[in-house]
């Protein structure tokens, strides 16, 4: 429920709402297995670790990558970008080109701000065409001044438009920069296969696909990731220490200090069986309906701008009514039970690009259905007769 009316819930790309079999796992682990990981000789440890270890093989799998050692978990993208671009810092000199995507999400944009401080290195935006997609063009001029890295999204938060990420990469690879791609919002609506995007690094968090908050996962090619330093020291990453110096331990555990999010991890393993299980063919093409279904529905109200609503796009629609304010709309969307996101979308420089202060989004996922898009056009409907 939502205040007096039943929740209609379009904020799924801000975060998932979570299946039983992800609760359970979790509470199976603390209620029967709680034990550190990795650390001790007892039996509880030993059953932490393999449940903890398993889901390391089973992301193998979800992703398609060549080995396990491949799959850091972190708390989540954000956490994953910075391992990335603080472990990058001795590769960057002074002068180096860092692209970054305009659609990206601030977490693929800061992290590589404050590279840029540490090394001297210079950030390009690759802008977007009229259409608000990355401009192919643009993109390979920029591409021709042989950039360190280039850092995609590969579907907007704010817009869902989507990369041609195979293309993209394998062109940014051929004038040798180091790729990273924030997958935060493809994962829940795409099978992902890393042999086939065949980027460097490739990011997401667990609780945008059916799983737990505090836990996200890093995927590097093991080249690559082995080069990274540690941005966090400590426990667990370490394989001798004295005080004459330490090394350290190889991947994955090199670039997973401390005690990790051991019952995220395994909620995480119980979101990918989750989405194995119901991200079917059928289920995708549904989904693929219903937001054309969305943006159809918006368009026939009137009204309503919508912002890169492309068929192809996945997952959410961006949107204002009329002039009216963002947050006006959303504030009284809620207090019909509807629960859309408004604002910039930790997206200034994308809104900065589209004129705009903010918009409104809804995003779907796999439990939602027309009567949930039905719901939230007729509370649209009648916040446009209210305001304008
Ligand atoms: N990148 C994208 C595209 C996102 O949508 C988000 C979250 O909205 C993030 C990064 C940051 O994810 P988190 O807050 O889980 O670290």
């Amino acid at each position: 429920m939502l205040g007096d009316y039943p929740l209609c819930y379009l904020d799924t790309a801000a975060t998932s709402q979570k299946p039983q079999s992800v609760l359970d796992a979790m509470a199976q682990y603390y209620l029967n297995d709680n034990a550190n990981v990795h650390r001790a000789a007892h039996q509880l440890s030993a059953r932490a670790t393999s449940s903890y270890e398993k889901v390391r093989d089973e992301l193998q799998g979800f992703i398609n990558a060549k080995r396990r050692e491949e799959i850091i978990f972190t708390h989540g993208t954000t956490e994953s970008i910075n391992l990335v671009a603080y472990g990058l810092t001795p590769q960057i000199a002074a002068g180096d080109l860092i692209l970054i995507d305009t659609a990206a999400h601030h977490a693929n944009i800061v992290p590589w701000q404050e590279l840029a401080k540490r090394t001297g290195a210079i950030i390009k935006p690759i802008p977007l065409d009229k259409d608000c997609r990355l401009d192919r063009h643009a993109y390979q001029v920029l591409l021709a001044l042989k950039p360190k890295v280039v850092a995609l999204c590969h579907v907007s938060n704010a817009l869902g438009t989507v990369n041609p990420v195979v293309e993209l990469v394998q062109q940014a690879k051929a004038q040798g920069a180091i790729t990273l791609v924030d997958g935060a919002q493809a994962v829940a609506h795409l099978s992902l296969d890393m042999a086939a995007i065949d980027c460097d690094f490739y990011v997401f968090s667990g609780h945008k696909m059916y799983g737990p908050t505090g836990i996200g996962v890093l995927y590097g090619r093991f080249d690559k990731l082995d080069l990274l330093t540690p941005l966090l020291t400590g426990g667990e990453m370490i394989k001798r220490v004295s005080f004459d110096g330490t090394e350290f331990g190889s991947l994955p555990n090199r670039l997973e200090t401390g005690t990790p999010p051991i019952s995220e991890v395994i909620g995480l393993g119980a979101a990918i069986r989750f989405l194995q299980q119901h991200l079917t063919p059928d289920v995708q093409a549904h989904e693929a309906e219903l937001l054309q279904y969305l943006q159809q529905q918006l368009r026939a109200l009137g009204d309503v701008h919508l912002y890169a609503a492309h068929s192809d796009n996945l997952g959410a629609v961006a949107f204002n009514l009329g002039d009216e304010h963002h947050q006006d709309v959303g504030i009284l969307l809620d207090q019909q039970g509807v629960a859309v996101r408004c604002g910039h979308h930790c997206a200034m420089p994308l809104m900065q690009s589209l004129n705009l202060k903010g918009c409104c989004r809804a995003s779907i996922g796999i439990y939602t259905n027309k009567a949930d898009i039905d719901r939230f056009i007729a509370a649209l409907a009648s916040v446009k007769e209210l305001l304008l």
